[in-house]
């Protein structure tokens, strides 16, 4: 059994991707190709944005958006420590300070009210300026926009949706990747809309963020490309990639709706383990399906059951940003100096594990691990 089943997905699409691929090989431009910014066109219209700029990870779409913010060394950046180490690992990338707020120990996503709360006592602190918030959409299910989205007009911060998770997930008719002045995505394999390397896209309706980060995706270029004006990256979607995710998308509908008939079919049938939680009006895209055992013993017997009969299963995350080994080396994080302020993520990370999901799954199979779950 796949944790997620690449290959399966493969096999339904082969003929139109085989061809894709070999429309690419004839013509020949592997750089910015017509296939790159037909997907670019294709994704904005299908999330609701007007810009999609692709590039070339989801690591260098959160580092393009901070650059095009002006966000560096002086600044500080709140994130969840419940994450992708890439989250907060581009805000010290840029020179900004990350600063850790707890998350809701229902969704995983951030709390607005500790988010409020870790903003007021970063106020009080002089130096540096608070500059932005990145929300994630952790294992596939949307932030609570409506009230993160009303904190950072209240306090002047600008918000950034960090979709590497979260693309095929809503909230109402609202799409993830949509959310925020800036939302990022990623097309690794494994993530819900994921090509076949590395790739990565940021999203946004606003003109002016959009031209800075064409620019910056190609070494600060002006409108001529030898013209140089600004320190940019390299960091582009390859032509072949965007061309496997043209035909990906047009799949992609059936895919989420897979993902969350085979979510459906977990809740129904699980008992032992606390399933996730969504709430009314959301859809998650179930990047992971996680569950939470009662405590890190229980984990470790769930998970050696699962092994033993052959079922894999993953822990994300087993450790919180502010306690990996590269930020603890650092002192105190700004707005986070009283002691347990991030105790939700510390707990939740040595109870919770993910069972494989992917819109492959087949009745025998999930049945097999429900099973072996009781
Ligand atoms: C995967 C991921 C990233 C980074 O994407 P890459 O394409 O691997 O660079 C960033 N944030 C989150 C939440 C992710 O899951």
């Amino acid at each position: 059994m796949q944790f997620i089943d690449l290959h399966a997905q493969y096999q339904q699409l082969k003929a139109r991707i085989d061809t894709r691929i070999h429309s690419v090989l004839d013509h020949g431009k592997y750089i910015m190709g017509p296939e790159v910014f037909e997907f670019e066109e294709r994704l904005a219209e299908y999330i609701g944005v007007k810009h999609v700029i692709s590039c070339g990870n989801g690591t260098d779409a959160l580092q393009l958006s901070l650059m095009a913010m002006g966000i560096g060394p002086g600044d500080a950046v709140i994130t969840t420590p419940f994450t992708f180490f890439a989250t907060a690992e581009v805000i010290a990338l840029v020179g900004a300070e990350p600063v850790f707020s707890d998350i809701n120990e229902k969704t995983y996503n951030l709390c607005p009210l500790k988010l409020e709360e870790t903003i007021k006592n970063f106020q009080s602190d002089e130096g540096i300026t608070l500059k932005a918030v990145i929300a994630v959409d952790l294992f596939g299910l949307p932030a609570n926009y409506s009230a993160i989205e009303r904190i950072c007009k209240r306090y002047g911060l600008t918000l950034i949706e960090d979709a590497a998770q979260g693309m095929g997930g809503k909230i109402n008719d609202t799409n993830a990747g949509s959310f925020g002045d800036i939302a990022t995505t990623s097309f690794f394999p494994a993530k819900p809309l994921g090509c076949y390397g590395d790739g990565g896209a940021v999203l946004t309706d606003d003109d002016d963020i959009a031209d800075v980060i064409k620019s910056l995706r190609v070494h600060g270029k002006g409108i001529d490309k030898y013209d140089n004006v600004r320190i940019g990256m390299n960091s582009r979607l390859d032509t072949l990639q965007a061309a496997i995710l043209l035909e990906k998308l047009v799949v992609f509908d059936d895919e989420i709706e897979c993902r969350n008939n085979v979510a459906n079919q977990y809740a129904a049938a699980l008992c032992g383990v606390s399933i996730p939680f969504v709430p009314d009006d959301y859809r998650s895209s179930w990047a992971q399906y996680t569950v939470m055992s009662s405590n890190e013993n229980e984990r470790k017997g769930f998970m050696s059951n699962l092994r033993d009969a052959g079922i894999p299963s993953a822990i994300y995350y087993g450790t919180p940003l502010h306690q990996q080994t590269a930020f603890n080396k650092e002192p105190e994080f700004r707005g986070n100096v009283d002691l347990g302020a991030l105790n939700i993520s510390e707990n939740i990370s040595k109870r919770v594990f993910s069972l494989p999901m992917h819109p492959y799954l087949s009745e025998t199979e999930i049945h097999k691990i429900v099973e072996n779950l009781k």
